[in-house]
């Protein structure tokens, strides 16, 4: 037996990292369409925190601080540096990465796949 052996992955230390070098709020700058401009320029939900009467309370997520690179393949995507990653409120995070997908999608579609 050895004490020391580390948890498998580290996904919830890096978690707790990231959401302590956010200081427990979501670092959305407005990638996600909306401006936040009523709360300093950055979205205003905190993890635990309610963001509108009748809603649970919020979870943040860590995911990658740089919209285009929410579309990277999960498996990818783990293997980036915790400097790479931000807080993000679902909300904000689901916004974000639809709007980068349209903005990386071809201008006209194929007609068919096969
Ligand atoms: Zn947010
Ligand atoms: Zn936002």
């Amino acid at each position: 037996m050895n004490e020391r052996t580390p948890p498998l992955g580290d996904t919830g230390g890096l978690w707790q990292a990231v959401l302590a070098a956010a200081a427990g709020r979501c670092q959305c700058r407005g990638t996600c369409g909306k401006a936040h401009d009523k709360d300093g320029g950055r979205c205003p939900a905190g993890h635990g925190g309610y963001v509108r009467h009748g809603t649970g309370p919020v979870h943040l997520l860590a995911a990658l601080a740089n919209p285009d690179a929410l579309l990277l393949p999960a498996h990818r995507a783990a293997a980036l540096p915790k400097r790479e990653l931000a807080a993000w409120c679902p909300a904000c995070h689901d916004a974000t990465r639809r709007a980068a997908r349209q903005a990386t999608a071809p201008a006209t579609a194929p007609d068919a796949l096969f």
